[in-house]
């Protein structure tokens, strides 16, 4: 590849995610949209790292890890903090458009978008993972072992690491 090219295929990548990282909220659906909203609403200002946090998310699909968000934020400005984006997360968490799981190793991962609650359940070996769904033999187990205390468990809570059936 002559210089020119590889110039040129360095230069759009980054100019193209810039693009879309700058992407307004207005330009985004629900429940990005009003995001700025209903934090001013709760006394939060709406600040340019919050709105790569947002950014970020929208973009995303199904599980992704705190670190991930830190890093598709730090593509963005260089100067994110994890502390800056570890607030955001949870501020949103408190509006109810993300929330977050544990992993394999017990770092947190957020769920984006309209996931119902479920649990999670990992193999070491494979790197395989499950979903837990609530109404399922091993969700009604698990609730079932906590009944008699009285005690409601948090399926989104619930994190199984083990050996699948594969891997035995
Ligand atoms: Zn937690
Ligand atoms: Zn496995
Ligand atoms: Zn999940």
């Amino acid at each position: 590849m002559g210089l020119l090219q590889y110039v040129a295929a360095w230069a759009t990548v980054p100019i193209l995610s810039r693009v879309t990282s700058h992407a307004r909220t207005s330009d985004l659906d629900e429940p990005w949209r009003s995001v700025p909203a209903r934090l001013r609403a709760r006394g939060l200002r709406w600040t340019p790292q919050r709105g790569a946090v947002v950014g970020a998310l929208a973009r995303s699909d199904g599980h992704v890890t705190g670190a991930e968000i830190v890093e598709r934020c730090r593509e963005i400005d260089p100067a994110t903090t994890p502390s800056t984006v570890y607030r955001t997360l949870d501020a949103l968490e408190e509006l109810g458009v993300v929330r977050h799981a544990h992993g394999a190793t017990g770092q947190e991962e957020y769920h984006v978008g309209a996931a119902s609650e479920h649990g999670h359940r990992y193999c070491r070996a494979c790197g395989g993972q499950w979903d837990i769904v609530p109404g399922s033999a091993a969700a009604r187990a698990i609730a079932g072992a906590f009944e008699a205390d009285g005690f409601d468990v948090d399926l989104s809570h619930v994190t199984v690491v083990g050996r699948c059936a594969d891997c035995d």
